[in-house]
């Protein structure tokens, strides 16, 4: 690991300063930080300790919305009445995610902007990695690509995204939002991760100045039909090959609303809006179900290792739309 400084902030404005210095990072869980760190990806010459900011609150507002502080653990929001009654769903991506040592350490700040395990980017023995150092080229498109996007992948960069409570976010719509000297910015879900394009050393649209504050959960429509399918290659301490996140509304039998993302396949949570359109006014029947399978995975381009990402996607997508219908 290469030396760095270290301060820890009192308060939110003492981080925000710091973070005018661009090889400055904020340390928060560390889970994620340290290991690049420690493996020469990552080396910022400082890092500011923010894990005794006070935002550690989940506040119940008066609009029904939920704001989630950025240091809340993933621990306490799994645990957290009104998310386990209001948003079951990403409760469920939760604790889904990781060990329970890792989850009560890891925060929402730190899981929005964990880094992908793609196995080039985080081993700096491999050259030729453009997340990590642009410009390099792209091992992963011709070696083993196993684990890698099937969608809205780029030429530079084929990683996907590793979080499971992000696939929970964007499909409840939830909005990230972020301080600077500048004010305070919401940035809805579905555009804080982005795609890699020509520019895949960028995972976010959050600035290198930027603090985010909290996550806002909108009032919940989705507790009575959802669910959090991962699937991996062994039962825990896993991260996802794909997973889905479904949450339905319904009338009866017939489908009034659907939230579909998924994890595993992109470079960014996947929102399936069309599976979701093609959802809308159906009974959710095996010709629905295979129809917003079938959507999900719309305009899917497999690599060398992956094409079982395709089919597997949409059987977890089938799945975890009747298993959110019958909860
Ligand atoms: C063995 C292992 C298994 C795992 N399995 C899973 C899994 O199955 N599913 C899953 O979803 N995750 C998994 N994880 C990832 C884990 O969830 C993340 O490491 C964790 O959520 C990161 O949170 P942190 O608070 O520790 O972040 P840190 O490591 O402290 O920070 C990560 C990044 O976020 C920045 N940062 C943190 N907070 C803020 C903020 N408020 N504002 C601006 N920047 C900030 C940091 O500067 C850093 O760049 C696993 C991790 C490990 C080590
Ligand atoms: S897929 Fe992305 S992260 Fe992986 S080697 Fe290629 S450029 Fe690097």
């Amino acid at each position: 690991m290469k030396a760095f400084d270290y301060t820890r902030a009192k308060r939110v404005d003492d981080a925000i300063a710091a973070l005018a210095d661009p090889n400055t990072r904020c340390l928060a869980g560390g889970t994620n930080l340290l290991d690049l760190m420690k493996g020469y990806v990552e080396q910022p010459t400082r890092l500011v300790d923010i894990t005794h900011l006070p935002l550690r609150d989940i506040e119940a507002l008066p609009d029904g919305s939920l704001r989630i502080g950025a240091l809340v653990s993933n621990t306490d929001l799994a645990n957290d009445r009104n998310v386990r009654e209001r948003y079951p769903l990403l409760a469920q991506a939760l604790v889904s995610g990781a060990s329970p040592q890792l989850r009560n350490m890891a925060s929402v700040g730190g899981n929005l902007l964990q880094r992908t395990r793609c196995h080039y980017f985080t081993d700096v023995g491999f050259d030729a990695c453009n997340k990590r150092k642009p410009g390099s080229g792209c091992a992963a498109r011709e070696g083993p690509n196993r684990i890698h996007a099937i969608l809205g992948a780029s030429d530079q960069c084929i990683a996907v995204h590793p979080s499971d409570m992000c696939v929970a976010l964007a499909a409840l719509d939830a909005v990230v939002e972020a301080q600077s000297r500048s004010g305070t910015r919401r940035i809805p879900m579905r555009d804080f991760h982005r795609l890699p394009g020509t520019t895949p050393e960028r995972d976010t649209e959050l600035r290198r100045d930027e603090l985010i504050v909290a996550v806002t959960l909108p009032p919940s429509r989705f507790a009575d039909h959802s669910r959090y399918l991962k699937v991996r290659d062994r039962a825990s301490y896993e991260f996802a090959l794909v997973s889905v996140a479904a949450a339905l509304e319904m009338d009866r039998d017939h489908v009034r609303d659907a939230r579909i993302a998924l994890g595993g396949v992109a470079h960014k949570p996947w929102r399936a809006l069309r599976a979701e359109q093609a959802l809308v006014g159906h009974a959710l029947d095996d010709a629905a179900l295979a129809a917003a399978g079938s959507a999900a995975t719309e305009g899917a381009r497999p690599y060398r290792d992956n094409a079982f990402k395709v089919s597997l996607a949409q059987r977890a997508v089938m799945r975890a739309l009747r298993e959110a219908a019958s909860a």
